[in-house]
């Protein structure tokens, strides 16, 4: 099994000239003088060190613009960045080659409940097979995304709700043990925030926010480029903003955004319509299937079953009015929808944007985009990836 490189950048400098890389693709000498602002004599010295950790390659010289021919520097070939995605019910992995295109991918069904062991024990499985059958040399970083509260700094989970025996379990301390590289772990919706940004429908975009409807509902605001935190790590755990007086929620408390909508919000909607005699389509989906998800509310929708079309609107109305309190608070240039609930498309999306173009100032909503992402299954490992990046080139 081949273990982690173990190099990282060492000054801000070589940060600098690594991510320029990683953005922006090779460049000449002439032109990391002039993004980095750096002396070519001190530029001299950083290439040696980042060459001889084999962060970086030399690649000939430039086509020559008119002027003398400038050496050429990427990104090393062998670095190879892991991204684990863990989801309620599912488990990611990607690997990506220096210039974050993944090399391979493979998703594996997986519930989080049963525990960090056995769920990390798969991720590592998951990791050794993907690193033998893409041949990989070394593994510079991996990044990863679970779902619930992370706390950054420490690379734990804190009191996630639903996940039993994962609150202040060293996730990354043992993954950083095991393949001996540098770990990043974040909560999972920043870090598809991140994928989207660098591989989907925000990319290049230096602020938007971020909304993952999935089992539960989460955001994440992305701002000058990178993900706002918050003071203990859960800025954007928007699924527990009240919306309501009823409903209970699974958090303890009562009327909470996720408890009215979201993956399991919608299942549970949909089969109290299915025993009440509401829906024939989605009683006979039932029968056939033995339990209902989103999935079977989009499909009655499609359909044209009003109570799946009734539970749609009025989830995507609760959902609509918490966006809208947000793009006032924060007036983000772009909205991004993801996550597996907003396969529903555009019934679903339609009314999120009536909500929040009705209910938003109208300075916030005037050129304010409210788009779905195109890249639901892969956003959290490429997120992952990226956020290794990140890691590596940063200075310790
Ligand atoms: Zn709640």
């Amino acid at each position: 099994m081949p273990l982690g490189t173990g190099v990282s950048a060492r000054t801000s400098h070589q940060a600098q000239i690594l991510r320029l890389l990683r953005d922006v693709g090779a460049c000449t000498h002439a032109q990391l003088v002039d993004f980095a602002e750096i002396g070519r004599a001190r530029l001299a010295v950083e290439l040696d060190e980042l060459g001889a950790a084999g962060l970086i390659s030399h690649g000939g010289k430039s086509r020559s613009r008119g002027g003398r021919p400038s050496p050429v520097v990427e990104l090393g070939h062998d670095l190879r960045f892991v991204g684990v995605d863990l989801g309620a019910t599912s488990v990611a992995v990607g690997i990506a080659n220096s210039q974050l295109d993944l090399i391979c991918f493979e998703e594996e069904p997986s519930d989080i409940r049963e525990g960090p062991k056995k769920v990390l024990a798969q991720v590592h499985d998951l990791i050794a097979k993907l690193v033998a059958t893409t041949a990989v040399a070394g593994i510079s970083g991996i990044g990863v995304g679970i779902p619930g509260p992370v706390s950054y700094r420490d690379g734990v989970s804190v009191s996630p709700p639903l996940m039993p025996g994962w609150s202040q379990y060293p996730v990354r301390d043992q993954l950083a043990r095991e393949f001996r590289c540098p770990v990043r772990v974040d909560n999972d919706v920043n870090v598809m925030a991140l994928g989207e940004r660098w591989g989907g429908v925000a990319k290049g975009m230096d602020d938007f926010l971020y909304v993952k409807i999935g089992t539960g509902i989460g955001s994440a605001m992305v701002m000058k480029g990178a993900v706002y935190h918050g003071a203990a790590g859960c800025a954007g755990d928007i699924g527990h903003i009240k919306v309501t007086d009823d409903v209970p929620c699974a958090c303890g408390k009562r009327g909470c955004l996720e408890a009215t909508f979201g993956g399991a919000a919608l299942a549970r909607g949909a089969l109290a319509a299915a025993h009440a005699g509401q829906s024939p389509v989605l009683a006979e989906r039932l029968a056939t299937n033995r339990e209902l998800t989103a999935v079977d509310v989009g499909i009655a929708a499609q359909q044209g079953d009003p109570v799946a079309v009734a539970l749609i609107r009025s989830g995507g109305r609760d959902l609509g009015r918490v966006l809208a309190g947000l793009v006032n608070f924060m007036n983000p240039p772009l909205v991004v929808i993801a996550g597996g609930v907003s396969r529903l498309g555009h019934p679903l999306l339609a009314e999120i944007r009536q909500t929040i173009y009705s209910e938003s100032l109208p300075l916030a909503t005037s050129n304010l985009p409210i788009v779905l992402s195109e890249i639901v299954e892969t956003a959290g490992v490429l997120g992952a990836v990226y956020s290794a990046s990140e890691l590596i080139f940063s200075t310790p």
